[in-house]
């Protein structure tokens, strides 16, 4: 029986909704939250994540703000307004676009961001307190995949959980909060050995690789949870095998995630599409996120201890 599709909009939705009316209280408080991008250059493939973000935040009555540095400008410039911004009162979060040109240490600037402020959880404060199982700003898509999850597989507790891909933002955080609600968990990546022998047991299946096809219908167990976290660009091709071209005589593209889906929706119990799935859910991770700064900023809620 094909699987069920896991539409991210219905539970980006809920989670949007929720917070809905916490910011009208905070409004009606004179609280405003706001959401301040960093991005250096323009970079056309963060335009698409950065336009639905400002869609978002702006339709929840969260103001966006995006400060655009030069292409030309150093790390001492963009570290020089991540501490101006994180002074500023005014604002709730902060988000550093990526990628960062390739001069700039972009971890060492990830982690220059106030941990109170940093609303995609990125700084090693955010990241320790999910070690620990008590996440307060968690990597945005690690939650998401999390989210899904008990979504839609419901009691994790002992489930055969494979993550394929053990990324510092992405696979290491996901396999954490999953491993905090007792599902057993097994973190694959580029350095494993027959990967086919560990996603075949999952019970639940998260991949994040970024690799367009890395996953067959054969490698999937049936019945399984399928998390697909990839973001890819691949060509368009007609019947003939031959690529699409767009007016411009260029390839044509399609987003597409790093499960073969058509295959995979024939053996899973549920799968994720790519596009309208983990990320539309990061979203909304992010303003919950940024909500949940905000209220600290404006003593709505206790500000967690750095060592308690
Ligand atoms: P990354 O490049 O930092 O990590 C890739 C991981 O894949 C590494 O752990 C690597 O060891 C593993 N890997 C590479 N080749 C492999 C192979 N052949 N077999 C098994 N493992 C292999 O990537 P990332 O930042 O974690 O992102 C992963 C994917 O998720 C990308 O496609 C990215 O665009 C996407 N992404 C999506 C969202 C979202 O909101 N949906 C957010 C962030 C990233």
């Amino acid at each position: 029986m094909p699987a069920r599709i896991i539409d991210g909009r219905v539970l980006s939705g809920r989670i949007i909704e929720a917070l809905r009316s916490e910011i009208e209280q905070l409004a009606e408080q004179g609280c405003e939250i706001r959401l301040v991008a960093v991005q250096v250059g323009d970079n056309p493939s963060s335009r698409l994540y950065l336009k639905s973000q400002q869609r978002e935040a702006r339709h929840l009555g969260i103001a966006y703000e995006l400060r655009q540095l030069p292409a030309y400008a150093t790390e001492d410039d963009v570290a020089e307004l991540i501490d101006m911004l994180n002074d500023d009162k005014r604002v709730s979060g902060i988000i550093l676009q990526m990628p960062l040109p390739e001069r700039m240490n972009a971890r060492r600037l990830q982690w220059r961001i106030d941990r109170l402020k940093d609303v995609e959880g990125v700084n090693p404060a955010n990241m320790g307190m999910v070690v620990y199982g008590q996440p307060q700003l968690a990597p945005c898509t690690a939650m998401a995949v999390y989210e899904l999850v008990k979504d839609c597989h419901g009691d994790i507790r002992g489930a055969e959980i494979c993550i394929v891909g053990h990324s510092a933002i992405v696979g290491k955080p996901a396999m954490l909060l999953l491993l905090s609600d007792l599902g057993t968990t097994t973190t694959c990546h580029i350095g494993t050995r027959n990967l086919a022998e560990h996603t075949r047991r999952a019970d639940i299946l998260v991949v994040a690789v970024g690799k367009p096809g890395l996953i067959t219908g054969k490698m999937i167990r049936p019945g399984a949870t399928v998390i697909d976290v990839g973001i890819n660009r691949v060509p368009m091709l007609d019947q003939a095998g031959q690529p699409v071209l767009n007016e411009r005589g260029r390839p044509r593209c399609r987003t597409v995630g790093d499960v073969l889906f058509d295959e995979a929706a024939e053996v899973a119990g549920a799968i994720t599409p790519v596009p309208g799935g983990v990320g539309q859910v990061t979203t909304a991770i992010l303003l919950r996120n940024t909500v949940q700064a905000a209220r600290w900023q404006f003593g709505q809620s206790k500000i967690p201890a750095e060592h308690s």
